[in-house]
């Protein structure tokens, strides 16, 4: 139980970045600290080095002025007074000879590196090394010196003091890492939190939305432009998510009253056919009314579905190569009995050639609906129209009446599933044309818009690529 809450805590973001933060700034501590020590190294080394120099001017001006026996008495008192395991002496000849050495018992066994001898002797350089002492856990540092031209002066000084000084600094520097872990892992955990804690709100809201609460916004008031970002996307896709669900709520209301009627149609003429006893000619009637209802229903579920899986993108719509001018002419045709009917000039006004690539069998419904709507809606006497123009690897498709028309406020329902404006009611329809049309064009990368003047006529444009 325990260990599970664990792997669930390291799992969390907070968790994560808690680690980074500490990780990067115990890192950079321990970059910081190492340059610090690196610095304070060479400068004591340096010192060192110095201190050796000075000692080897003093001993070589003594030399040259007093001679060898001079320059041996020398170094053994320094030696004494200095202590033997703190210095040594050693004079050599560039050969390896030892012409003099003061006591090297706490220095255990010391060469004489022929090479480095040879090099001194040669470039009359002052050379450095550093040497480990067996069995013992400093160092020293030694320097070789040309003094005269068979005499080499070699001078090791015990390391011992500044490395512990040294050692004091590394171990302070090793405790100083866990205050740092520690203030590190605190101030990364609460900026995390900090950083995390709008999208901690946005998971409350989505909580408590999931248990009802379809109102509930999270509060834009976080100083961080992303959380404000996130709480704002998050707000956008509720209300989103709200009208949807608004408007599946009135589509299935407005689908039951539709479907309402049409069943209490057929149910009456099956009770009628039940109750009452009349010549068959009547029975006939009543199932010819039935199957006309059926139909009519049969319809609009088709054209729900079609809507639904067009706009779903489930529809496969295809690429081929479509005569327009045909496809307008032939709708016309199709139109043209019910348009003299009602005594109504269409008329169409197309490029001399207009060829498109699209799915010719939609663009024809497309086309279809809005002809059927500019001839239901126009009264007797009136005129219809569909102009084609190309732009910009576009064509535009205009269709125009001078019908009932439709109230402004009313443009952005109309394309809305089963909505039937007012003015229209006496006319039949189910209020799915125009939804299934701007289905279709919205599938084929385009755009349908409308304008109209009551009682004067509307005209709807159509925007679609021609490619
Ligand atoms: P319907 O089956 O009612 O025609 P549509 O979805 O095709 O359904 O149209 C929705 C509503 O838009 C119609 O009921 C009508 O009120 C209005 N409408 C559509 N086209 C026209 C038009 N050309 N002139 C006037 N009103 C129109």
């Amino acid at each position: 139980m325990f260990l599970k809450k664990l792997i669930d805590v390291t799992h969390t973001l907070s968790f994560r970045l808690t680690v980074w933060y500490a990780g990067i700034f115990l890192l950079s501590a321990l970059v910081v600290l190492s340059v610090f020590y690196y610095r304070i190294y060479s400068t004591t080394m340096d010192g060192t080095d110095r201190e050796l120099l000075e000692e080897i001017d003093e001993l070589t001006e003594l030399f040259v002025q007093k001679g060898f026996e001079q320059l041996k008495a020398e170094i053994f008192a320094e030696s004494r007074s200095e202590g033997e395991d703190k210095i040594f002496f050693r004079i050599l000849t560039p050969q390896g000879e030892m012409l003099a050495t003061t006591d090297l018992q706490s220095w255990e066994k010391m060469d004489i590196p022929p090479n480095i001898l040879r090099a001194v002797a040669d470039q009359h350089q002052t050379h450095y090394r550093t040497l480990d002492i067996p069995n013992q856990t400093f160092h020293a540092r030694t320097a070789y010196a040309l003094i005269g031209p068979e005499h080499i002066l070699q001078i090791g000084l015990s390391l011992e003091d500044k490395e512990e000084y040294l050692d004091v600094f590394k171990k302070l520097a090793w405790l100083l890492m866990i205050p740092v872990f520690i203030l590190s892992t605190i101030v990364g955990w609460l900026m995390a939190r900090k950083a995390l804690l709008g999208v901690n709100e946005v998971r409350l809201t989505a909580i408590d939305i999931s248990k009802g609460a379809y109102n509930k916004r999270v509060q834009v008031k976080h100083r961080f432009t992303e959380i404000i970002g996130l709480a704002k996307t998050f707000n956008i896709m509720l209300d989103r998510i709200q009208a949807l669900l608004k408007s599946m709520r009135e589509m299935n209301d407005n689908v039951a009253h539709d479907l309402r009627s049409p069943l209490a149609r057929i149910r009456g003429n099956a009770e009628m056919v039940l109750v009452s006893n009349k010549p068959v000619e009547d029975y006939k009637e009543m199932a010819i009314s039935t199957i006309e209802e059926c139909d009519k229903l049969i319809g609009t579920i088709n054209t729900m579905l079609d809507i639904t899986e067009t706009e779903a993108g489930v529809t496969e719509f295809k690429h081929e190569k479509i005569d327009f001018n045909k496809l307008v002419l032939d709708t016309h045709e199709l139109f043209r009995p019910i348009a003299d009917e009602k005594k109504i000039h269409i008329s169409a006004n197309l490029p001399d050639v207009c060829y498109l690539k699209g799915d010719k069998h939609k663009l024809q419904r497309l086309v279809v609906n809005l002809l059927e709507n500019a001839i239901k809606y126009t009264p007797h006497g009136g005129k219809v129209s569909t102009t084609a123009t190309f732009d910009n690897g576009r064509i535009h498709i205009r269709i125009e009446d001078t019908g009932v028309g439709i109230p402004e406020t009313e443009f952005p329902k109309i394309f809305e599933r089963f909505y039937r404006c007012d003015t229209s009611r006496s006319q039949s329809g189910a209020g799915l044309g125009l939804s299934l049309a701007k289905a279709i064009v919205e599938a084929l990368g385009g755009n349908i818009t409308v304008k109209s003047t009551l009682n004067v006529g509307s005209h709807f444009m159509v925007s679609l690529p021609t490619t």
